[in-house]
């Protein structure tokens, strides 16, 4: 492995011996540089199930600790990864916690950074790319879109209770976690004022070489529960749902 050597590393910050890095949607190619780099020189990783097997090539010396949350109860599932972490980080200077996505987007990661406080561990977070990112890459679709665009919310569409949700704050939202349940959240999404014609798109395996688009109205959305089953995917609602089109020549009014 060349590439992640072919730049220059920025030091990780002083008393950081764990390091939260966004494994990106996919591919593994998608990690940042730096987060290859700081893999390159892990003993430990701590990874969940949504990211790439063929990352573990970047880190051929760590011990590679799956955490994923199917293998553990609901409820004290991230008490035990936290517990994991830290006595990772007690006995290893070098410990890299693994993050589908961007760690700060839906990771937990605020729990796992204050269980590493309070054992006074020091640590620093490596970004990466988002699924709503990588869906919007994917599909060729900017997130924002000049005059009609302004702004974009990512939201999950489960409560911490379990309960769906939706709203309508921004010109383009992305629902995260909203798979199983896309009939309701095409109802929540009507009552919080979206009308039923509003384009709304589909991605599942974003970032991945099988990934899958469908394109919908908000009205329609429950059409793509089974063609996106057991896969995660993202809703885009809005602006950013719309595929970009050429505008039509300027009629020429002496034609
Ligand atoms: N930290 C992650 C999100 C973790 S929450 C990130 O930044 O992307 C898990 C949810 O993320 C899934 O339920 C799904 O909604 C979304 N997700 C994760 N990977 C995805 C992918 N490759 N394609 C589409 N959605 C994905």
């Amino acid at each position: 492995m060349i590439w992640p050597d072919a730049l220059p590393t920025a030091a990780a910050p002083p008393g950081a011996r764990v390091a939260f890095i966004g494994a990106g949607p996919g591919a593994a190619d998608l990690i940042t540089v730096r987060g290859a780099q700081r893999l390159a020189q892990a003993e430990v990783v701590l990874f969940d199930a949504l990211t790439d097997p063929a990352l573990q090539a970047l880190a051929p010396r760590a011990r590679w600790v799956d955490v994923g949350k199917r293998g553990f109860g609901h409820a004290t599932g991230q008490a035990a990864i936290n517990a994991l972490l830290v006595q990772a980080a007690q006995a290893h200077a070098r410990v890299v916690r693994l993050k589908g996505g961007d760690p700060s987007v839906f990771g937990r990661l605020e729990e796992e950074m204050a269980a590493l406080q309070q054992a006074g561990i020091g640590y620093e977070v490596v970004p990466g790319v988002s699924a709503a990112l990588a869906a919007a890459a994917g599909t060729q679709r900017p997130l924002t879109r000049r005059g009609a665009g302004r702004s974009v919310s990512l939201t999950t569409a489960m409560t911490h209770l379990g309960t769906l949700q939706a709203t309508r704050t921004a010109d383009t939202e992305v629902f995260y976690m909203a798979g199983r349940q896309l009939g309701a959240l095409a109802a929540h999404l009507m009552e919080a004022g979206w009308p039923g014609s509003t384009p709304a798109c589909v991605v599942s395996r974003a970032g991945w070489p099988d990934a899958l688009t469908t394109d919908h109205t908000v009205a329609t959305l429950a059409d793509a529960t089974t063609p996106h089953a057991d896969r995660p995917a993202v809703v885009t609602v809005g602006a950013g749902a719309k595929p970009v089109q050429a505008s039509p020549p300027a009629q020429d009014p002496c034609a």
